[in-house]
C-alpha cells in the first residue's frame, strides 16, 4: 500500500551498501523508520529526502509497519539549520526529543505542527537558546509531564521558594522539598513561566541574558534527562 505524508527528517543513517535508513517524524504516522533504497549511489535524484530536518511530502510504500520510500517533495530543506552551531544544536535538542523520547508510530498532530513552528522559527533568526527551551516546555506538557512553576506538586502550596524534586516528578515548595531537591530561583521560575505560553515569534521582544537562559535550560536538562534519558545536543548547547 503506498501512504503519502508530510514528514520531517530526524536523523538518518547509512545501511547497507548504497542505502539509508531514514527516522522520519510524519504529521499522519507520527514517528516512523523509512528505508530509502539506493540514495547513497552517485546521482541519486532523492538524496536530499535523507538529509536532517528536511521537510517533504513524502510518499512511503507500506508493509505491514514497514515503510520504503517511493519519492518526496521537498517542501522546505531547513537547511539554514545547519549553518550556524547554536541553532544546529538547538534543532538537534529538538530533533532528539523526538528521535529518542516518543515512541514510533504514533502520530501526534500538535506536536508536529510545534516541530515546524520551531524549526521555521529558528531558520528565520530566532534566538536558539530561547527558542530551544520554549520547545522543551511544550514538549514537556504534550508528554503528560508538564513542569508547575506555580504551585507545589506534593501540597499545592504556592510558596516564594521552590524546588525541583525529580524523584516526584515536580516543583515542591520550602516545605515539602528534601535534601536532594535543586533549588530554582525565582528568575528561572519566571523565564519559565513567560516563554512557555509566548509564540514563536513574540520569543524576540523578550529581554533575558544568556546566563539567566541558560539555568532556566540547566534545569529542563535536569528533568528531561530524569524522564527519559540524557538529552545530549541539549548538553552541547549548553556549554557553548
Ligand atoms: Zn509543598
Amino acid at each position: 500500500m503506498d501512504v503519502t505524508t508530510k514528514g520531517i527528517v530526524l536523523k538518518s543513517t547509512d545501511y547497507k551498501e548504497n542505502d539509508k535508513q531514514i527516522l522520519l517524524y510524519t504529521l499522519d504516522y507520527g514517528k516512523v523508520t523509512v528505508h530509502a533504497k539506493g540514495i547513497r549511489k552517485n546521482g541519486a535524484k532523492l538524496k536530499f529526502a535523507a538529509d536532517q530536518f528536511c521537510f517533504g511530502q513524502y510518499e512511503l510504500s507500506q508493509t505491514a509497519d514497514r515503510f520504503t520510500l517511493k519519492t518526496c517533495d521537498q517542501l522546505e530543506s531547513f537547511y539554514s539549520l545547519r549553518e550556524d552551531i547554536l541553532t544546529y544544536y538547538a534543532a538537534c535538542t529538538v530533533a532528539e526529543c523526538l528521535a529518542n523520547y516518543v515512541a514510533e508510530g504514533q502520530a501526534e498532530p500538535t506536536v508536529f505542527v510545534e516541530t515546524l513552528k520551531v524549526f521555521s522559527a529558528l531558520s528565520d533568526g530566532s534566538e536558539p537558546l530561547i527558542t530551544a527551551l520554549r520547545y522543551l516546555l511544550f514538549f514537556l506538557q504534550a508528554q503528560g509531564l508538564d513542569l508547575q512553576m506555580d504551585s507545589c506538586c506534593v501540597c499545592g502550596e504556592s510558596g516564594k521558594k521552590r524546588f525541583l524534586d525529580l524523584q516526584r516528578g515536580g516543583i515542591v515548595c520550602d516545605g515539602c522539598h528534601l535534601p536532594e531537591s535543586l533549588p530554582v530561583s525565582a528568575r528561572t521560575a519566571a523565564i519559565c513561566k513567560i516563554v512557555k505560553t509566548m509564540p514563536y515569534d513574540k520569543l524576540k521582544n523578550l529581554n533575558f541574558t544568556r546566563d539567566s537562559l541558560k539555568d532556566s535550560l540547566q534545569l529542563l536538562y535536569r528533568y528531561v534527562s530524569h524522564c527519559f534519558s540524557p538529552l545530549r545536543s541539549l548538553n552541547e548547547l549548553l556549554k557553548m
